[in-house]
């Protein structure tokens, strides 16, 4: 007996439908020293947080009679491939229970047609319908019990098989047979239709190669190639990806030129060439040519590996909607048991009303007792959220979009206000240097920069300083000072900080290099006025100028350009199409600069010269005036910003950098097209519509049928059969999620 708490997920098989998880959830729930205990229905997953050993919660889930997959210590982060659905016949057939399903089938066909339909009896009838019940009786009534004894519930099989029993006890033998006979069918249905709906989940997971081609040099001199498990892989493994193949490691091309499509981790098809030195994500389908790569991460590390559990992890969450159904479930089968035996006992006993009359003519109260434990099954109304949930979500997913949950969804679909950072966010983040002004410059009129000592000592001077910086400016400047030879003049500065939404400050050669917004020169730095109307016209022209300082004295102007993506044009306008109150850009950058570009892209409100703490007042701000409010960012500085707002979203989850922003967003967009945005809005309200018909159409159809029994009008047939109907309705309706087009992009 251990006393560490130890958490862990066991994979549940032989769930029907999301009844049979609640009674496995309740039971295992039930026992000593279990904390925590979820089962999703939809991934099979069962989280348990216990101080039990692992085999005490397998044994309680089999006593229940269901089949535990071992889980592979080594493994098990490592997705597993798939296994294929069988067609529905194959699935019948491979279970007992359904295969005794089947065969009661057949024998209560001559009860429905020639007692129910044409309403001749005969004893040979009424036999063969007692056979039926006695072949699908056992393994409900089973369940039953084992739910009631091990989980102390009464669940839908118990309600089941006591109005089987009771329609015996009136004589109602055909019914008793067909109500059997299609509970049995409709639980072997819906658990066929929601294993085609976790297949398409898992696909998800079929890019990733088990296997791949490491190139090894202890064999023989040049090097030879072995196929290994994905899982032996080390970093720093050389492995072969041969063209057309997937790419089964995140990694670095070591050799070899290709073109490389990454749409089933961003779900955007488009050719990325890979040259030595380019990083590639596991996953992504390798073109024409041949790469050698280094390995990178271990399996279970890889981009596509953490967004499958993050993926998985996600419809593992319930949203608002679905615990209200689950809650609404418990309490509601033993008021249904209650119900029905006031209905069965108090008409017959105060208004002298018939007790046990099985003429369909004028049922007896008993008969609408029994038809509405029946009608009261909530099968339908237990499926239709999650499957709708888990359908939009892996349809987004499909698309390159991370939705952590169904609350998240829920929030997008009432969104009513977006904010977005400019920077490497609404820009292409990828920002040139276009021109250098340096005091002491020989040609002052010749920009960009003339080959001039004084300013290339600017631009070497700051590569100093901002290669220690993360920022998308920092970059460009160190690429500009690459490109013209001049980031080895000077080695890398000292003691490097960002100020952040300022600028940034290094020692070099002993002297603080400064380099920041011309806002900030405008309070704390001395500066040349042509230097300063100069940026003020750059800014006007849309473009970014940093100035620099050593030792506290002005030395240049850096002046940067970013360039609007059209994808951000086409989303922006598409959002106000969907009728968000508030499309806003929220930038660090200078007023002109910022208002130009914001108008370039077509943002209805543009807040400039924030700092962090600024664009958290200012999402603050947007959620006090307008409502359900999101904040798209790159991650970087925009941390607090997007956790302050209902819906925080990171971009660029497959392009490397902050994959921690992956981890902690609410949605993460895989590529950095924004056009997933509305695409993900629009899906978003299309499940919450789907949810919403799907409640409304199983409670109203139980309600329909509650009254069609109490006026003595309904069979219980007839009210299993609109269960099993409602129930594949729903479940097709939610998973027609899973088509949801994608506008052109
Ligand atoms: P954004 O909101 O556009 O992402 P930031 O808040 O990151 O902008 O930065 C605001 C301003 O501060 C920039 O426009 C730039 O002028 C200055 N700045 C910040 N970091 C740096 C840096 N590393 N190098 C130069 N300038 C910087
Ligand atoms: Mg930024």
């Amino acid at each position: 007996m251990t006393n560490t708490s130890d958490e862990y997920t066991l994979t549940i098989r032989g769930m029907d439908c999301a009844n049979c998880a609640r009674s496995i959830e309740s039971a295992v729930g039930q026992l000593d020293g279990v904390q925590l205990c979820e089962l999703t229905f939809a991934t099979e997953r069962l989280r348990v947080a216990t101080t039990l050993p692992r085999e005490a919660i397998v044994a309680r889930v089999q006593a229940l009679g269901y089949e535990v997959v071992a889980p592979d210590a080594n493994n098990a982060a490592v997705p597993a491939a798939p296994t294929a659905v069988p067609n529905f016949l194959a699935f019948m057939w491979s279970r007992l229970e359904t295969r005794l399903a089947l065969l009661g089938a057949i024998l209560v066909l001559p009860g429905i047609f020639l007692h129910e339909i044409l309403g001749l009896d005969a004893l040979w009838i009424d036999l063969l319908a007692l056979l039926a019940l006695a072949l699908t009786i056992v393994p409900v009534a089973k369940s039953a019990w084992r739910a009631l004894t091990l989980s102390r519930q009464l669940n839908i099989n118990a309600l089941m098989t006591i109005a089987a029993v009771g329609a015996v006890v009136i004589g109602a033998y055909v019914e008793a047979g067909l109500v059997m006979v299609l509970f049995a069918l409709g639980e072997a249905l819906e658990g066929y239709t929601s294993s085609r709906a976790r297949h398409a989940i898992k696909s998800l997971m079929e890019v990733v190669p088990q296997t791949a081609l490491r190139l090894s040099t202890s064999c023989c001199e040049s090097g030879c190639e072995e196929r290994v498990p994905v899982a032996q892989l080390r970093v720093g493994d050389v492995i072969v990806v041969r063209p057309g193949e997937r790419i089964p490691m995140d990694g670095t091309v070591y050799a070899g030129f290709s073109a490389v499509n990454q749409a089933p981790l961003t779900g955007e098809s488009r050719l990325i060439e890979k040259e030595p030195g380019a990083a590639v994500l596991a996953g992504s389908i390798n073109g024409e040519g041949s790469l050698e790569v280094t390995v990178s991460k271990l399996a279970a590390d890889t981009t596509i590996a953490r967004m499958i559990r993050l993926v998985e992890e996600a419809q593992e969450r319930r949203a608002p909607v679905q615990r209200f159904v689950d809650r609404f479930a418990t309490y509601y089968t033993p008021a249904i048991v209650v119900l029905a035996l006031l209905i069965a006992a108090v008409p017959p006993l105060f208004f002298g009303q018939p007790f046990l009359n099985p003429d369909p003519e004028t049922f007896g109260w008993l008969y609408r007792g029994l038809a509405l434990l029946v009608v009261a099954c909530p099968c339908a109304l237990v499926i239709s959220t999650p499957v709708s949930l888990v359908s939009a979500m892996s349809t987004a997913a499909r698309n390159g979009i991370l939705i952590k949950g169904g609350a998240v969804l829920e929030q997008l679909s009432k969104l009513r206000a977006i904010a977005f950072d400019k920077t490497g966010t609404l820009t292409s983040g990828r920002p040139a240097v276009v021109a250098v002004r340096s005091i002491g410059c020989v040609d002052p009129g010749a920009v960009p920069f003339a080959q001039c000592a004084s300013c290339e000592e600017v631009l070497a001077l700051a590569n100093a300083v901002e290669r220690r910086s993360e920022h998308p400016l920092a970059h460009a400047i160190v690429l500009a000072a690459e490109e013209r030879g001049l980031h080895t003049r000077i080695p890398a500065a000292e003691g490097v900080q960002a100020i952040v939404g300022r600028g940034v400050i290094g020692r070099v050669a002993g002297r603080d290099v400064l380099i920041g917004s011309h806002r900030y020169f405008d309070h704390d730095v001395l500066h040349d006025p042509a230097h300063c109307s100069a940026a003020l016209q750059d800014a006007d022209a849309g473009h970014t100028p940093v100035m620099v300082s050593v030792g506290g004295a002005y030395v240049g102007t850096i002046t940067l350009a970013d360039t609007v993506r059209d994808s951000s044009r086409t989303a922006v306008a598409r959002l106000k199409e969907l009728g968000l109150a508030a499309v806003v850009m929220l930038t660090g950058d200078q007023r002109s600069t910022a208002e130009r570009i914001g108008a370039d892209v077509g943002v209805s409100e543009v807040r400039a010269e924030l700092l962090p703490e600024d664009k958290v007042r200012a999402v603050e701000a947007l959620k006090q005036q307008h409502g359900v409010t999101a904040m798209v960012g790159d991650g970087i500085n925009d941390t607090p910003a997007l956790a302050t707002a209902h819906v925080g979203i990171a971009i660029g989850g497959a392009h490397g950098g902050t994959n921690q922003a992956m981890e902690t967003a609410d949605v993460t967009l895989m590529s950095d097209d924004l056009r997933r945005l509305p695409f993900a809005i629009k899906l978003s309200r299309a499940a919450m519509r789907t949810v919403g018909v799907n409640i409304a159409l199983s409670i109203g159809i139980k309600l329909v049928f509650l009254v069609l029994v109490l006026l003595g009008m309904g069979t219980m047939w007839m009210a299993v059969l609109a269960d099993m109907g409602t129930s594949l309705l729903v479940t097709l309706n939610g998973m027609r999620l899973l088509r949801q087009p994608r506008d052109e992009m």
